[in-house]
């Protein structure tokens, strides 16, 4: 498969994109708290995404009605902001979509209500540590396949399992590009991975079985157990060696009023 690698002025413009992604996710994780809503997040998500001269991509997205997917506990990815209330010991992912200057950014952060249990504690790390371990393999040379067994591995030791339904994927001008970036699969297979290619790398992590279902609102997954569902995703470009992260965890993992 031909995936065109970026140029360096359209990467700038994905960094700063990045950027704001990375804010907003910071931005939410400061008022996540018990007796918080989650469309009080979202809320407040969109208000800072277009006073940073960017607009939320995932609002009308197919269809999809929010700024930010908001998935609690067993729900994996897309769930809708809604009236329901955070409480201690939930755990909330956040996904976040942005378009700026005609660009698209795109990260998500799974954040712990006041204290967790400790599985649940385990679940963020070793969700979180997985997608490091794919970062670890985009580099120029390697291929898809190394990305995802690179998180396969890793989480399958911990004892936990990869939903293998929904994957990452190159971005740019769209959201979703080409390839698709698998959070499980074999070394040396998929898509060739080329310097200045952009992708995400989102592992989708369950505590228990790895299959999920479809809510009837034809959005939200949901673990088929109903355990715990965690999800971390950052953007980055493939080089030669090391691949450059654009999105970052930092505006939250550095501001000590954020519990993370
Ligand atoms: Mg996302
Ligand atoms: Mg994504």
């Amino acid at each position: 498969m031909m995936v065109r690698p970026k140029t360096e002025e359209e990467i700038e413009l994905l960094r700063e994109n990045a950027i704001i992604v990375s804010k907003t996710l910071a931005e939410v994780g400061r008022h996540v708290a018990p007796g918080v809503t989650t469309a009080q997040l979202n809320k407040l998500a969109d208000e800072f995404i277009r006073s940073h001269g960017a607009v939320p991509s995932f609002l009308g997205y197919e269809g999809f009605p929010a700024a930010l997917c908001m998935s609690v506990n067993d729900v994996v990815v897309h769930g809708f902001p809604s009236d329901y209330v955070l409480k201690e010991g939930d755990v909330v992912s956040v996904d976040c979509g942005t378009l700026y200057k005609g660009w698209q950014g795109d990260s998500a952060y799974t954040f712990p209500v006041g204290e967790v249990d400790p599985e649940t504690r385990r679940l963020l790390d070793v969700t979180k540590a997985s997608l490091y371990k794919g970062i670890g393999a985009a580099v120029a040379g390697n291929r898809t396949g190394d990305i995802g067994y690179a998180v396969q591995s890793y989480v399958e030791a911990q004892g936990f399992s990869v939903v293998r339904e929904l994957e990452g994927h190159g971005l740019g001008r769209e959201m979703h590009e080409q390839p698709g970036v698998p959070n499980f699969g074999r070394r040396g297979k998929g898509t060739h991975l080329v310097e200045g290619m952009v992708i995400c790398i989102e592992p989708m992590i369950n505590a228990g079985v790895k299959s999920v279902y479809l809510d009837r609102n034809g959005w939200a997954v949901h673990t088929s157990d109903h355990k715990k569902s965690a999800h971390y995703e950052l953007t980055v470009v493939v080089r030669k060696g090391r691949a450059e992260q654009l999105s970052t965890f930092d505006f939250i993992e550095k501001d000590p009023k954020i519990n993370f």
